[in-house]
């Protein structure tokens, strides 16, 4: 995740590729549906599910095709009281939005005190009325919930569709596969997992990879391949039986998708799953050196990110979450994702990577134990933080209020 290798870029840059035009014939363009099918392929082998469109264009686009196919899954079945979705209290924001906008009532599941799903409260949540469940494995706290077998058993039971949302698959690959746990649908951030440059809100992908139940109902196209009696190869673009529809204009976010493909491939069986191993061992060889410094809400072994709380320096020194970050920036690195997730005060947030080297873990690491010193030593220099920057602290409210959205010149 984050890592963007320059060979993703230049083969998306094959004129073969890059200039193709969406409203060709297939027959023109085959070496790109051939892609696009064995990109599909490999997603499905990875998740351990049956059936996989590329077209949603961002891990949301994905949650919002997922749980449009829930919904078309239920009402085809008659089953029009459906109306609830489980949702963690520590899911990302689109989550809810998702299900909302899908029509659904929203019900927020608590977290246990080991961070996993509340069991008790998830028995007591299912009924009649339940369409189904949204959850992230692992979760944003960085934890891999420990009930989530008996999560997915009494949701199915229930009659629910499960969802997974996939931006943590990297934490997962070559190890464990959310359709074996039983899921029904799920979306990779392509962007996320398996490389893509996309600071500045984009581009991504979010294909959708679905098990048995919900394949009538993806959405449009997937790639179908149709080998004739002499061996020949075809490729086309085919609309699934109950599809749900589009998600947008053509055939989804085609640069992204040849990006991912490259990256999986050079990577190979091996290479995917040595992606889990080293951003796992990477996230705890953190938590194991900057626990004591900082606040550790949950305190087990973490997935491939790690969850700590500033609220030990709040508390001491009126040093906030904040006020770490920006003080990082003085030190020429980049600040982790804060106060997220929302039930953990103070968050950081701290996810390595796997392509991190033992060099720059331990520069970070010393100076997130500095900054902890500093914290005691003179809170100051972390209020007024950061020093060397062009601009210190920006007006968030004015900057989403009033942006400058191009450039003018001085006056
Ligand atoms: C990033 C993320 C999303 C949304 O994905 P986009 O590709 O940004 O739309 C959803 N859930 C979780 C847990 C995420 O980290």
């Amino acid at each position: 995740m984050k890592y963007n290798p320059k060979i993703n870029d230049e083969v998306a840059s094959i004129p073969g590729f890059a200039d193709i035009h969406p409203l060709q014939p297939d027959a023109t363009v085959q070496g790109a549906l051939r892609l696009m099918w064995e990109l599909q392929q490999r997603l499905i082998e990875i998740t351990g599910m049956k059936g996989c469109s590329l077209a949603p264009m961002a891990g949301a686009d994905g949650e919002f095709a997922g749980m449009l196919m829930a919904r078309a899954y239920h009402l085809d079945r008659g089953d029009t009281a459906r109306n609830k979705v489980l949702i963690p209290d520590s899911a990302h924001g689109t989550n809810p939005a998702t299900a909302s906008m899908c029509g659904f009532e929203v019900i927020t599941l608590p977290s246990d005190a080991d961070g996993n799903t509340d069991l008790e409260a998830l028995r007591f949540s299912v009924g009649d009325d339940l369409a189904g469940l949204m959850i992230t494995l692992p979760s944003t706290l960085g934890l891999f919930d420990s009930n989530i077998l008996e999560v997915v058993q009494i949701v199915r039971d229930a009659g629910g569709v499960v969802y997974g949302d996939g931006a943590n698959l990297n934490a997962l690959l070559g190890r464990v596969k959310l359709g074996d746990l039983g899921f029904d649908v799920m979306h990779s951030n392509l962007h996320k997992t398996f490389t893509q440059p996309h600071g500045g809100g984009g581009p991504g992908a979010g294909p959708v990879i679905v098990g048995e139940r919900l394949m009538p109902y993806m959405p449009t196209p997937v790639v179908s391949r149709r080998v004739d009696a002499d061996g020949n190869e075809q490729y086309t673009l085919d609309a699934p039986p109950k599809t749900i529809g589009r998600m947008g204009a053509f055939n989804g976010n085609f640069g992204a998708l040849v990006r991912a493909y490259a990256y999986i491939t050079t990577l190979g069986d091996e290479g995917i799953a040595n992606i889990s191993r080293d951003a796992v061992i990477n996230a705890n060889y953190i938590l194991s050196q900057l626990k004591g410094h900082y606040d550790l809400p949950y305190n087990r072994t973490c997935m491939h990110e790690v969850v700590f709380s500033a609220r030990n320096l709040k508390r001491e020194h009126g040093v906030s979450a904040l006020d770490v970050a920006k003080r990082l920036i003085d030190y020429g690195i980049h600040p982790p994702t804060m106060y997220f997730p929302l039930i953990v005060e103070e968050a950081l947030m701290i996810e390595p990577t796997e392509t991190e080297s033992k060099e720059t873990l331990d520069f970070f690491i010393e100076v997130m134990q500095a900054i902890a010193q500093e914290a005691q030593d003179d809170p100051d220099l972390l209020h007024n933080a950061p020093h060397d920057s062009p601009n210190t602290r920006l007006d968030e409210a004015r900057a989403a209020r009033r942006p400058y959205l191009r450039w003018r010149p001085a006056e």
